[in-house]
C-alpha cells in the first residue's frame, strides 16, 4: 500500500508514496566520510551496503476542509520506479482537482516536477502554489543560472519549466516563518538549498512537522547528522539546520515526516549516540 493516514486532532495527514530510486553506493554520496565508514553504518542496521534506496513520499494535509499537498514527487517526468503519487492519491480517495494548495519545500526536481506533467499540463489545476520567497528568488535568477556549473543548469531549467508561466495569482510566495493558514506554518531550514522551508501542522494541541530534506535517508544522515549528502548545497548550513530541527523534534516529541524517510515516512526521532534514530509509526 502506498498511502497511510494519520489523525492529528481535527486534521488528517496522509503520506503519499511516489516510488523510490536505487543508486549504487559510491564515494560521492556522502561527501565528508570515507566509503568504508558509510558502509559500516549501513551494515550496523542490517541494510545493504552496495546500494541505497532513496524513497520519495509527499504529504497531503486535510485541514479546515482544505487539502494541502506538501511537495509533489515526479508525476511522469521521473525514473520508471517513480510517479506513483497520483495512484496513491486516488487510493486515498482524492482526485488531483481536489487539491486546493500545493506547498513546495524547495525546488529540487523530486519535489517540484510533479506539479506539471511531461506534456506541460498542470497536474493540480485548481491549486494555488506556495513557494518560499528566497528559494524562488535563487532559482529564478538568470545570473545564477548562467554562473552555475553545467551539471546544475538542468535544475534551473526544470524550475522554469514547472513554475514559469503559472497564471497570475496562482503562485503565492511566502516568507519562511510565516503562517500559510491558521494551523499550517512555515519555518526556515536553509542549507540543503538556499530557501528550503519546513512546515508545522497544529490541531487540537497535536503537532506534525514535515521536515522535507533536512535529512536525506535517516539511516545515514540522522544517525550521523554531520555527514553531508551530495545534494546539500551548503553542507555546513545544512548540518546546523539538521541538528537544530532534530533537537527540537526530540525535545518536543513531535511527530515528523520526511520526503526521503522509509515509507510510511512519518514517525518520531530519538537521540541516539552522536545523532538521532528515526522510529517509523507502526
Ligand atoms: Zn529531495
Amino acid at each position: 500500500m502506498g498511502f497511510k493516514r494519520m489523525k492529528l486532532g481535527a486534521a488528517e495527514i496522509i503520506a503519499l508514496h511516489d516510488g523510490a530510486l536505487r543508486r549504487p553506493l559510491g564515494d560521492e554520496f556522502v561527501r565528508n566520510a570515507p566509503l568504508e565508514q558509510v558502509k559500516a553504518m549501513l551494515a550496523s542496521q542490517n541494510l545493504p551496503t552496495d546500494y541505497v534506496d532513496i524513497p520519495f513520499t509527499a504529504f497531503l494535509v486535510v485541514l479546515g476542509g482544505k487539502k494541502f499537498l506538501l511537495d509533489t514527487g515526479f508525476a511522469d517526468n521521473g525514473p520508471p520506479t517513480t510517479g506513483q503519487l497520483r495512484a496513491n492519491l486516488a487510493a486515498a480517495g482524492y482526485k488531483p482537482e481536489d487539491i486546493d494548495h500545493v506547498v513546495l519545500s524547495h525546488f529540487h526536481g523530486d519535489h517540484i516536477n510533479g506539479l506539471r506533467a511531461k506534456d506541460s499540463t498542470l497536474v493540480y489545476p485548481n491549486a494555488k502554489v506556495h513557494v518560499p520567497k528566497p528559494e524562488h528568488a535563487f532559482w529564478m535568477d538568470d545570473a545564477k543560472m548562467d554562473a552555475a556549473p553545467p551539471a546544475m543548469k538542468g535544475a534551473f531549467q526544470a524550475v522554469r519549466r514547472v513554475l514559469g508561466g503559472l497564471p497570475a495569482g496562482q503562485l503565492v510566495p511566502f516568507e519562511p516563518g510565516a503562517d500559510l493558514v491558521p494551523g499550517l506554518s512555515s519555518s526556515a531550514a536553509f542549507g540543503h538549498t538556499p530557501g528550503m522551508s519546513i512546515f508545522t501542522v497544529k490541531s487540537e494541541g497535536q503537532s506534525f512537522v514535515y521536515v522535507a530534506d533536512v535529512t536525506n535517508i535517516p539511516s545515514l544522515f540522522a544517525r550521523s547528522p554531520d555527514w553531508a549528502v551530495q545534494f546539500d548545497m551548503d553542507a555546513e548550513m545544512a548540518r546546523q539546520t539538521r541538528r537544530r530541527v532534530f533537537d527540537m523534534l526530540v525535545k518536543d516529541k513531535t511527530m515528523a515526516g520526511g520526503f526521503h524517510f522509509p515509507f510510511p515516512a512519518f514517525g518520531s526521532l530519538e537521540a541516539a549516540g552522536n545523532g538521532y534514530q528515526f522510529k517509523p509509526v507502526a
